[in-house]
């Protein structure tokens, strides 16, 4: 299944000579004074593209810095004639959009609490009918693909044609080092489902700490994201909100220039002909796994059968406990990664218990 956008291609509405666009800026518009030094000196490190900031903040207490308010759009409109900054702003209300519109904001971006609620990006979409601004689409909260998607159809379907998605990481139960746990692979399926749709990773509210972003920048730029956003503020040390994880300038630009670019192409031949072999052995490899993956399901066919017709239980805990210790010291001398094989080893018994089951449901008759 492919996605229905209609979008037009990242270049045309922001050429950065295919280098990834840099949003950089506080988490939250404080004061004028913060607000301007802050722009100043991400725009002297040379390597921003967009200036963001928050204007208006989610909180989940109330009581908190619920951001500054339409005051801050002034504030950030100075901020753009002194630098040249394109600037961006995060909308959650139709109000939202009209004030930030009013402000001369160049790009509005939806944050994960709104993406989770239909409600809210329609009331959005439908305040953007008629206008041609870039708008990006944060990742809800939770991990719903189908969620981040909806989002993305209902702006694209208020005829918002230049749209990217923002990998931001999600919520999850599971305590771990990040913030929000990055699932790379809900950003690589929504990829595959739309390849036209650029995708900028915001490793800030990944992590939710400062030593953590060179990592997941990393990932994400090898990962082939089009963009990164990165809180930046000119002393994160007392930001009003997110100070953990906001960097100063000058760490934002040292992130930035340690970062490794890789091309997803490449014009030279020698090394288009070398990925070309190992991709085939990659595919000779993955026909030789499927191969025996199905040599293995007919045993437990015959296995299954016999089974039903001894009248055996279907699972031996003991056999199961044999199977995980053997292949787990394989794969030790392997050197993979011990995770992966026993989900890897999980799936396939859970495949070969219900395929048993099914058979244990047919009468000895039927398949003899
Ligand atoms: C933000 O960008 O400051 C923000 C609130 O992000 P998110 O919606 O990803 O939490
Ligand atoms: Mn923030």
């Amino acid at each position: 299944m492919k996605l229905n956008l209609n979008i037009q291609p990242l270049e045309s509405w922001f050429d950065n000579g295919g280098k990834p666009i840099i949003i950089s800026g506080p988490c939250s518009a404080e004061t004028e004074e913060q607000l301007l030094e802050t722009a100043r000196l991400v725009k002297e490190t040379g390597k921003v593209n967009i200036l963001r900031a928050g204007i208006w903040k989610p909180r989940t207490r109330p009581g908190e810095f619920e951001g500054i308010g339409v005051e801050g759009l002034v504030w950030l409109d100075k901020a753009k004639k002194e630098t040249g900054l394109p600037t961006a702003v995060e909308v959650a209300t139709a109000k939202h959009v009209e004030e930030a519109l009013a402000a001369g904001v160049d790009i509005l971006w939806i944050g994960a609490r709104s993406t989770v609620n239909p409600f809210t990006v329609q009331e959005i979409a439908d305040a953007l009918q008629g206008v041609d601004v870039p708008v990006l689409v944060k990742n809800p909260i939770n991990p719903d693909l189908s969620l981040w998607i909806g989002a993305l159809e209902r702006i694209n379907r208020a005829g918002i044609t230049k749209l990217a998605a923002i990998h931001r990481g999600f919520s999850s139960f599971e305590k771990s080092a990040y913030r929000n746990e990055p699932m790379w692979d809900l950003a690589i399926q929504l990829k595959t489902l739309a390849p036209e749709l650029p995708i900028f990773n915001d490793p800030s509210h990944i992590c939710g700490a400062r030593e953590l972003i060179p990592h997941i920048a990393q990932t994400a730029i090898d990962l082939d994201m089009q963009g990164l956003m990165i809180e930046a503020h000119r002393d994160p040390s007392v930001a009003w909100t997110d100070a953990k994880q906001q960097v100063t300038p000058a760490k934002l630009a040292e992130i930035i220039d340690n970062l490794t670019l890789r091309h997803s192409d490449s014009d030279n031949s020698e090394f288009t002909d070398k990925l070309a072999n190992l991709r085939n052995s990659i595919d000779r490899v993955d026909d030789l796994i499927l191969q025996k993956i199905g040599e293995r399901m007919a045993l437990v066919q015959k296995i299954g059968e016999y089974k039903r017709d001894n009248d055996v239980t279907i699972l031996q805990v003991n056999r199961w406990e044999e199977i995980l210790e053997k292949r787990m010291t394989l794969a030790n001398a392997l050197k993979l990664d011990k995770d992966f094989v026993e989900k890897f080893l999980e799936m396939i018994h859970n495949e070969s218990i219900r395929k048993q089951t099914e058979i244990m449901n047919t009468s000895k008759s039927e398949v003899n």
